[in-house]
C-alpha cells in the first residue's frame, strides 16, 4: 500500500491517544497557554462527538507548578520538581476540566508510573480502569505520577508514556503533538534546507539518526524520544503521527486522511503480554551477531547462546534485557532465562554445551520467543 492508502485508513480510527508536550501547552514563562489548551480541548471534544474514544496524555505539570511557585529562575532539586508537579498537575486538571465541561465532556485524572505498566496485575488494572472510563464517555487525562515517581520507577518522558498508554488501551492511532511539523531531514530550527519526512514505513537506523540518534538531545525538540516512542507503538501494531500542536486543525486533518506531519507505519499487532514487556525496566543488553538477528527478526526464532557476542549490565534470570545488533540498534526486548554472569560464560557456544559449562541447564534459549518483543 502507498502512503495515501495508509493515510486514508486513519479515517477508521476509533480509539485515539493524543500526546501534547510542555512546549505546546505552556509559554516560555511556564504559565499555561490557555488559548492553545482550549483549542486542543475543542478539537478533542469534536473527535469525541464524531464517535471516537479519546485519551489525552499531557505534560506541563512541572512547568506550570514551577511558574506558579515563582521558581522559574533556577534549576530545581528533585523534591522541588516533585512538589512543582503536585501543584502544576492540579492547575492542569482544573483547566482541562473547565474546558472539556464547556463541550459537555467529563474528564478523569490518571497518574501512572512505570511500575503500573510493567507489573502485569497493575497493567491489567490500569487498562480496565481506562477502558471503563472510555466506555462511560469520560476523557482520561494521563500524566506520569511525577510527585511520587523516583528515577527507578519513572517512565521518564511523556513520549514514551504515550506509546505505553496507546499499547495499554490498544489504541488505533497515537498522535504526538509537538513544536515542529514532524520529522525533518535535518534540524528545521537550524537548517533552512531541512525537509519534512511525511511517511516512515519502517524505523531504520537512518531514521533514528535523523532524530539525532537514540538517547541524544541533538534532535529537533526532543525528536529522539519521539522516534523511540514511535518504535514502541508501531511494534505494538499502532500507527503513529508526529505533527505540530502549534496550529489548529491538525487532529481533524490527520483523521480525514490528509497529509499532515509524519506518519509511521504500524507493524503487525503483537500479543498483549508482549506489549507489557517493553514497560519494564531494562537491566542489561545482549549484543548479537547477524545470524541471530535474522533468526529473531525474520524467522520468529528464540535467542540462543550461540548468537550472543557480548553482555552488558548486571541482571538475573527473569530480568528484562535489550537485544542489540552489531551496529548498536535495539532489535528486540525480552526476559532473560539466564543471569548476565551465566550468559558471559555460554555466549558464542552451542546449546548442547550449556550443561558442561554451567553445570546445569534450565533452558535451551537465553530468551524464549514467547517472552520477546521484536522492535524492528
Ligand atoms: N510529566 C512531566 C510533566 O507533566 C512531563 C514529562 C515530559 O515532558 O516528557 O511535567
Amino acid at each position: 500500500m502507498e502512503e495515501r492508502e495508509h493515510r486514508m485508513a486513519l479515517a477508521q480510527v476509533r480509539r485515539l491517544v493524543v500526546k501534547v508536550g510542555t512546549s505546546t501547552l505552556t509559554y516560555p514563562t511556564g504559565r499555561l497557554n490557555l488559548d492553545r489548551m482550549e483549542r486542543l480541548v475543542r478539537e478533542l471534544a469534536d473527535q469525541a462527538n464524531a464517535g471516537r474514544e479519546v485519551v489525552l496524555v499531557t505534560s506541563g505539570a512541572i512547568g506550570a507548578g514551577k511558574s506558579r511557585l515563582g521558581l522559574m529562575d533556577r534549576e530545581l532539586t528533585l523534591p522541588e520538581k516533585q512538589a512543582a508537579a503536585a501543584v502544576g498537575q492540579g492547575l492542569l486538571m482544573h483547566m482541562y476540566e473547565k474546558f472539556f465541561a464547556d463541550y459537555g465532556l467529563l474528564t478523569a485524572q490518571v497518574l501512572l508510573t512505570r511500575e503500573d505498566l510493567a507489573d502485569r496485575r497493575r497493567h491489567i488494572n490500569s487498562r480496565n480502569t481506562i477502558t471503563t472510563l472510555l466506555r462511560l464517555g469520560v476523557v482520561p487525562i494521563v500524566n506520569e505520577n511525577d510527585t511520587v515517581a523516583v528515577e527507578e520507577i519513572r517512565v521518564g518522558d511523556n513520549d514514551t508514556l504515550s506509546a505505553l498508554v496507546a499499547g495499554l488501551v490498544e489504541a488505533d492511532l497515537l498522535i504526538m503533538l509537538t513544536d515542529t511539523e514532524g520529522l525533518f531531514t535535518a534540524n528545521p530550527k537550524k537548517d533552512p534546507g531541512a525537509r519534512l519526512v511525511p511517511f516512515v514505513p519502517e524505523i531504520t537506523p537512518e531514521v533514528e539518526a535523523l532524530a539525532g540518534g537514540a538517547g541524544s538531545s541533538l534532535g529537533t525538540g526532543g525528536m529522539a524520544t519521539k522516534i523511540q516512542a514511535a518504535k514502541f507503538a508501531t511494534s505494538f501494531g499502532i500507527p503513529v503521527v508526529i505533527a505540530s500542536g502549534l496550529e489548529p486543525g491538525k487532529i481533524a486533518r490527520i483523521l480525514r486522511g490528509e497529509q499532515e506531519g509524519t506518519l509511521f507505519l504500524a507493524k503487525p499487532r503483537q500479543h498483549m503480554r508482549k506489549r507489557w514487556l517493553v514497560c519494564g525496566q531494562v537491566k542489561g543488553e545482549l549484543r548479537v551477531d547477524e545470524g541471530a538477528k535474522r533468526a529473531i527478526c525474520f524467522w520468529g526464532k528464540s535467542l540462543l547462546p550461540s548468537g550472543i557476542v557480548a553482555v552488558e549490565g548486571r541482571f538475573q534470570p527473569g530480568d528484562i534485557v535489550g537485544v542489540l545488533d552489531l551496529q548498536g540498534q535495539e532489535i528486540a526486548r525480552g526476559i532473560s532465562n539466564y543471569s548476565a554472569e551465566a550468559i558471559n560464560k555460554i555466549k558464542g557456544r552451542k546449546t548442547g554445551e550449556i550443561v558442561e559449562i554451567l553445570g546445569y541447564k534450565e533452558y535451551d534459549e537465553v530468551i524464549h520467543r514467547d517472552n520477546m518483543i521484536v522492535l524492528i
